[in-house]
């Protein structure tokens, strides 16, 4: 044997049939923007997500089974139609309610059109109509007019997209100033397409907003901004789930998302590709109460660093490199 450590190996062979995607342009999709939305869309999610709540057809024969051995199959599917159903109700709320994300550049949603572009575009508007109402002269005031004010639009035009960083940045500095619920570092990695962090709460001010499962389309603050209703059900669901030891599709779905690792790396080779994984958020949910309720009783070795409370990885790399700056300084 070649190991000579004490950890024992896992070997693994997959194999997955993979097909050449021919279609490579992104597709974009709406997603609920939670940002954007104001407490009185807040609201209406919680009324209409109760609403829909209560139409649930609850699975009582499988909650109220307390048989450790249950093999009955119909349990086992009704607990995943449940998880269904909440999810469900929980994006067909997001849906009326809360205002939806646009394409960056979409018509009406330029940085800057309103301010700097909307009231050129309108005088060069009145000047052409003017112009036209004249019988299109080729020379006069009237036609100088209608030239400079078109120059002037498509100048600031070309101004804004020249600028648009900086607009968009403005922005962003004005909107965490004005309204001191947002969270800067949040919209700051938003920005650069990296949604991972914030302070909001589901479990003990635990669970990050903007963390997307990747199969249903839940992002957990369907579940921060949620009525307690849903707590209701989701610990009546994960109750089943204990009993049976039955862990639902959702929650066993991973889903894979290569990103390269930089913007001039060869993308045909996957040696330049790293993986995140998006996993389920009611496994998230799930995890977190677990992690509450036992983490007393949870050990871990004193060299462990991943996944650990007030722990990083950070922590092992820091080590070895202080070690050798001391003995090479
Ligand atoms: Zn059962």
């Amino acid at each position: 044997m070649d190991n000579t450590s004490d950890h024992d190996p896992i070997c693994m062979v997959l194999y997955i049939n993979v097909a050449l995607l021919i279609d490579v342009k992104r597709a974009y999709t709406p997603q609920p923007s939670w940002n954007k939305a104001n407490i009185n869309d807040i609201e209406n999610y919680k009324s209409l997500l109760r609403l829909k709540l209560a139409e649930i057809k609850v699975p009582t024969a499988a909650i109220c089974c307390s048989d450790y051995c249950c093999k009955n199959n119909d349990h086992f599917e009704s607990i995943n139609l449940y998880v269904s159903q909440l999810a469900d109700a929980c994006l067909q709320s997001a849906e009326k309610t809360i205002p939806f994300t646009r394409r960056r550049g979409e018509r009406g949603c330029i940085p800057g059109w309103t301010e700097q572009i909307a009231p050129l575009r309108d005088k060069s508007m009145f000047w052409h109509r003017m112009w036209n109402d004249c019988g299109r002269p080729h020379n006069g005031i009237v036609a100088d007019i209608m030239r400079r004010t078109r120059l002037q639009y498509h100048a600031a035009i070309r101004t804004v997209h020249r600028n648009e960083n900086d607009i968009v940045n403005e922005r962003f500095v004005s909107s965490i100033v004005n309204n001191s619920s947002r969270n800067f570092w949040y919209e700051a990695r938003c920005m650069r397409r990296k949604c991972d962090s914030n302070t909001s709460s589901v479990v003990d001010g635990q669970t990050n907003a903007g963390k997307r499962d990747g199969s249903l389309g839940l992002v957990s603050d369907h579940f921060i901004n949620a009525c307690v209703e849903l707590s209701v059900h989701t610990a009546m669901l994960f109750s089943t789930m204990l009993v049976h030891g039955f862990a639902t599709e959702d929650m066993a779905t991973c889903t894979l998302i290569p990103i390269p690792k930089g913007k001039n790396v060869n993308v045909t080779d996957s040696d330049n590709y790293r993986c995140i994984t998006l996993s389920s958020v009611f496994g998230k949910i799930f995890d977190l109460v677990f992690l509450n309720k036992f983490y007393d009783y949870l050990c871990t070795s004193e060299r462990q660093f991943g996944f650990k409370r007030h722990h990083s990885t950070v922590v092992v790399k820091m080590g070895p490199e202080r070690t050798l700056h001391f003995f090479t300084k």
